[in-house]
């Protein structure tokens, strides 16, 4: 229940900065107001004798002002004695203005409300909260929000007290679809679920005696209620994204099978027959291609495990049934790396049917562009490929039908509604491949991802060597040289990854050239080669072509090298600083190695700096990496160690993020949220709009992408 005190007309004029600060918050509607809560309490319920105030405690005490003086010494401040009878308190302001003088009297009667010190000179609170003692004592405890410098937290307060009290709260949950309710550890007999409006009333005014952890760690049926209905919202917005999907059409790709087909010549000319896990996302795909309706497919996969050639065999079928296929990587180096062999296998098949592969990069020349667009339009070109460039506006495709995204997690969410919107003509959508290396942990396919359908390549090609993964200090740094020595020695190829200098592309180049410089001076008779993202691309690629080739022993590089370069002779990856790096991106970088047959390492240089320690998620994610080469496991531990964000990649716009469920502690909830979502949506459509409107208001779109 809003406190009597703090519900003053909502109609006062609001100091623009604090309005504004609402609406940066998104605490726009009533309900946006109200589904704002609590990040804790304070206790302003009880008043505590001063004689019985324990050092340390946080406690509200009342009395009347004995005495107001400034003080100088040992700085300049405040101090106002406080009695009530049983003792006195001193309470001392170091930065207070006159109107603090005047509120604190002598004469005044005050409640005065912090932490309680001992002290020599008796007890004190350093900038106590207070107020002057009249009315009487909330009922409730008081909430603190979560709030930003320009918005008081008593401005706050009052406005989420009269939306409050003016929000109209129906519920939206139809009997029978009610969520389950936690094992709640209660004194108070709480097992019983609770409705919307009691439990925002609750959460914003909790009665004294509740049990405040089941607050702090959200397990009280109040809490349950909100998240439950979070989740719910989630599910439901993405649930009719994915039917009205269902609604577009798609051109049917299925090809007539035949020793003709293109998917068959391809496989004929593969140097190795598909895993058995190739093989069957490779037929889920096809049954997608198959159907007038767009697919939505994320197809997730470990480093080397192979996705390029299921992407290769769905363009194929693509192309077989006549229409045209774009594959789009983040970054030029990327797409090139990716597809490069996708494209050596493609390329020839092609050119006997007289159609050809269209390459477009950020950085093209413009007459070499002109001639790819020409071709584009024209369909001479069946298989588009390159980066963002290819949905530019300027593109104009023939007849697009399938659209291939690797490393999917890196093209942001407005990225990604553009393509779609780019792609659509005539009411056709083209079919949507999304790949990722990053495998996403159950929890958030079953949420963020909901709106997918997920194919997961579960298992390695034959013939790859575990690679081992050590962690050295790079105080001894001098052998792990050496042992690239022998490694080379012994015919053998190794990366060298350059720490991440964060927001300094600069230092990392000069980090990186230094390197190189003493690698080349401490390997007389290796070549040592340098890569680094600020290089003009037909340098990066000379320098990859020298890699690739086998002359260059070692290679030094900034991150460019993440993803997708393929040398399966290299066996050594040193990462420097790898305590700077997050985990999926030491995993990624590690999928580099290991990719031939011999024995491969992945060397974790780690530096303490001055502290001469590592601190505690650096050290959790390097022994992640030494105890595991399971790209699931490692998903799931990252996950645990950074929370839901870092995997949304761009989609983690801080809108989209559930804010009140927590996907690892609520999967019950999560469960039930995806069990409900279609039964309510069927049978009770309007409260589900009504439902998704409340919770997400004009962010649903969001969602979407
Ligand atoms: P990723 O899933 O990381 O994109 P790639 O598609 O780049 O993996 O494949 C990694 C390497 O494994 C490539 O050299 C590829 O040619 C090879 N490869 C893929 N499938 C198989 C297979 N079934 N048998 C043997 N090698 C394979
Ligand atoms: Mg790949």
């Amino acid at each position: 229940m809003p406190r009597p005190a703090a519900s003053p007309s909502a109609r006062t004029p609001a100091p623009s900065p604090a309005r504004k600060a609402l609406e940066k918050l998104g605490l726009t509607r009533d309900i946006d107001l109200a589904l704002h809560l609590p990040l804790r309490y304070e206790d302003e319920t009880r008043i505590t004798p001063i004689r019985s105030a324990r050092e340390g405690e946080t406690v509200q005490v009342e009395g009347t002002v004995t005495a107001s003086e400034i003080q100088m010494r040992p700085r300049r401040q405040l101090v106002v004695t406080l009695e009530d009878g049983t003792g006195s308190c001193e309470l001392r302001f170091f930065s207070f203005y006159p109107s603090h003088q005047k509120a604190m009297a002598v004469g005044e009667r005050l409640r005065a409300r912090g932490e309680v010190r001992g002290g020599f000179w008796g007890r004190q609170m350093l900038h106590p909260a207070f107020r002057k003692a009249e009315g009487a004592l909330p009922a409730a405890l008081t909430p603190v929000y979560p709030t930003v410098a320009q918005l008081p937290q008593a401005y706050l307060r009052r406005a989420v007290a009269s939306a409050l009290a003016r929000v109209d709260l129906p519920e939206t949950l139809p009997p029978g679809l009610e969520p389950p309710l936690a094992r709640f550890d209660s004194e108070n007999g709480l097992h019983r679920p609770w409705g919307l409006r009691e439990s925002l009333l609750f959460l914003h005014n909790p009665a004294p005696d509740v049990a405040l952890a089941t607050l702090q760690d959200h397990s009280h049926p109040a809490w349950q209620r909100l998240k439950a209905e979070e989740l719910l919202a989630q599910q439901l917005s993405q649930l009719v994204s994915k039917r009205e999907r269902a609604r577009l059409r798609a051109p049917r790709l299925s090809p007539a099978p035949g020793a003709q087909a293109l998917h068959e010549q391809l496989l004929a000319a593969l140097p190795f027959s598909l895993t058995a896990a190739q093989r069957r996302v490779g037929e889920e795909i096809a049954r997608d291609l198959a159907r007038a309706v767009p697919m939505h497919r994320l197809l997730q996969g470990d480093v080397g495990s192979g996705k390029t050639v299921v992407a290769a065999l769905a363009a194929a079928r693509c192309m077989d049934a006549g229409w045209q296929c774009a594959l789009m990587a983040p970054t030029e180096i990327l797409a090139e790396q990716h597809f490069a062999k996708l494209i050596g296998w493609l390329a020839p098949l092609l050119a006997a049917r007289g159609r050809q592969v269209a390459w477009l990069a950020g950085g093209q020349k413009k007459k070499e562009r002109a001639a790819m667009l020409e071709r584009i339009a024209s369909g001479g070109a069946a298989l588009v490929v390159g980066t963002h460039a290819v949905i530019q506006e300027q593109v104009r495709f023939r007849n697009l039908a399938l659209a291939v995204i690797d490393e999917q997690h890196r093209f942001g969410v407005a990225q990604r509604l553009a393509l779609r919107q780019k792609l659509q003509h005539d009411g056709m959508e083209p079919h949507l491949l999304m790949m990722s290396a990053t495998p996403i942990p159950r929890t958030l396919a079953m949420s963020y991802y909901a709106d997918l359908d997920v194919s997961t390549i579960d298992e390695l090609p034959p013939g790859r060597t575990p690679i081992v993964t050590k962690l050295i200090a790079d105080s001894r740094k001098d052998q792990v040289v050496e042992r690239i020595g022998a490694q080379v020695a012994a015919g053998r190829q190794v990366y060298w990854v350059c720490p991440l200098i964060e927001e300094s592309e600069a230092l990392d180049l000069s980090n990186a050239t230094a390197t190189h410089a003493d690698l080349s001076e401490a390997l007389p008779g290796v070549t040592v080669g340098l890569l680094h993202s600020r290089m003009p691309s037909a340098e990066k690629k000379a320098v990859m072509e020298e890699f690739k080739s086998g002359r260059m022993g070692v290679l030094v590089s900034t991150t460019v090298i993440e993803v997708g370069v393929d040398v399966p002779n290299a066996s050594l990856m040193v990462i420097e600083h790898a305590e700077r790096f997050g985990l999926s991106q030491l995993h990624q970088l590690r999928g580099r190695v290991g990719r031939g047959a011999a024995a491969s390492a992945c060397v974790l240089l780690y530096s303490t700096g001055d502290s001469g320690r590592l601190g505690e998620t650096a050290r959790d994610r390097l022994k992640a990496m030494a105890e595991t080469t399971d790209g699931f496991e490692i998903a799931r531990r990252d996950l645990e160690i950074r929370g839901p964000g870092e995997f949304l990649g761009a989609r983690q716009s801080g809108d989209a993020l559930l804010r009140f469920a927590d996907l690892a502690t609520d999967t019950a909830l999560l469960e039930w949220a995806r069990a409900a979502a279609p039964q309510m949506l069927d049978r009770h459509a309007a409260l589900a709009a009504q439902h998704v409107q409340r919770w997400l208001g004009g962010k649903a779109d969001y969602l979407k992408a």
